[in-house]
């Protein structure tokens, strides 16, 4: 691999488009390989994004933590039993919001449990109520899981049930629940829910009425590499085809309080190789992606900054109330202020910018 890697590198940095197996070669790679991989990328990210490095102003809304699903790498689900399950009242998802407007917050992201009560019109009139309180925010809510159970519980189809969220305010929807596009690995780590095929179906149709989403993968559980490429190879194709995709974001596995972790099922996590590969093959496999976000939360500030050097441009965002990773053991925090970001941005010589949802620049 490593004579012909240089040339590769080269053909790809210069619009020659990676098969799957060629992505899956280098995410197996080792030694320098690694490095030659990572700078690769990063010059195929300043050609197609520049040198700015992106944030956004976001909240989160975590509805309710009470979900009927037990997927095996989640940390945040709770049974209505359980002693630290919870459900916002109407009063306390206002409150949230006020703090948002206050914090000058642009986007709100909003994916809860699978509440056992939920229907379609619970979930329109929470976003309803975040229409209302903050009127110029843009709302980034629910994922092709949420839309499918909403449907479920209701009797609608998708199409019906992402035409009522747009109709109620959603502008976009979050591209979560990919986890990994495998589904025999989807059958050991969230059986209960939705198929791949179901996956892009729903994405699809989001995109062709105008939502567009992010695109993410779970990794470091119990994927192969082949699993990360085909997973790569999926999104690739659904960007082909419809354009509806923002970002890709890698998202490394939190595994400490996860049952799939405890049981001795999934691995630590991704390693730092594992990491910086994934976000630099994602960078060199997805050449029909502007943007390629790196998530603090999974990985702490350093190796962030080291996926700021391995082909990524966005940081995410400041994410107020972040609870999902937290409750699965990350210890990053609950929230990172832009000034933190400069410190690692402008430690790589590169410029730090607020961007709206769309990526563009405030
Ligand atoms: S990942 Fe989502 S659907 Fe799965 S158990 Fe956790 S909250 Fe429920």
């Amino acid at each position: 691999m490593v004579k012909h890697l240089d040339a590769l590198l080269s053909d790809c940095v210069n619009g020659y488009r990676l098969t799957p197996d060629e992505a899956t070669s280098l995410l197996k790679a080792r030694g320098r390989d690694i490095f030659r991989i990572a700078g690769a990328a990063d010059e195929k990210r300043e050609i197609i994004a520049g040198d700015i490095i992106t944030f956004v102003r976001n909240q989160n809304l975590n509805t309710t933590n009470i979900c009927i699903n037990r997927c095996g790498f989640c940390g945040f689900s709770r049974r209505k039993s359980d002693p630290d399950a919870y459900l916002l009242s109407k009063q306390e998802l206002i409150d949230q919001l006020h703090r948002a407007t206050e914090r000058n917050v642009t986007e709100i992201c909003s994916v809860s449990g699978l509440h056992p009560d939920y229907t379609l019109d619970s979930y329109l009139e929470i976003f309803k109520i975040i229409r209302n309180e903050a009127q110029k925010i843009h709302i980034h809510a629910s994922n092709p899981m949420e839309v499918a159970y909403a449907g479920r519980k209701s009797l609608y189809s998708s199409h019906e049930v992402l035409t009522a969220f747009k109709e109620a305010g959603v502008d976009t929807i979050c591209g979560t629940a990919a986890e990994i596009l495998a589904d025999p690995v989807r059958s050991i780590i969230c059986p209960e829910k939705i198929s791949t095929d179901e996956w892009i179906r729903i994405i699809r149709e989001a995109h062709g009425i105008g939502i567009k989403s992010t695109a993410t993968i779970m990794y470091g559980h119990c994927e192969s590499d082949e699993d990360r490429a085909q997973h790569l190879s999926i999104i690739r194709d659904i960007q082909d085809e419809t354009g509806g995709f923002t970002e890709f974001v890698p998202l490394s596995f939190v595994h400490q309080k996860t049952p799939i972790y405890q049981m001795g099922i999934a691995r630590p996590g991704a390693t730092g190789r594992e990491d910086m590969l994934m976000t630099a093959v994602s960078r060199l496999f997805l050449d029909n992606f502007r943007n390629i976000q790196v998530s603090w939360v999974k990985y702490g500030m350093k190796m962030a900054q080291i996926g700021l050097m391995s082909g990524a441009n966005d940081l995410g965002g400041t994410l107020y109330e972040e609870s999902i990773s937290r409750e699965a053991g990350a210890v990053t925090g609950t929230y990172l202020d832009p000034g933190e970001m400069d410190n690692i941005v402008s430690d790589i010589g590169r410029t730090l910018r607020e961007r709206h949802t769309d990526y563009s620049l405030l």
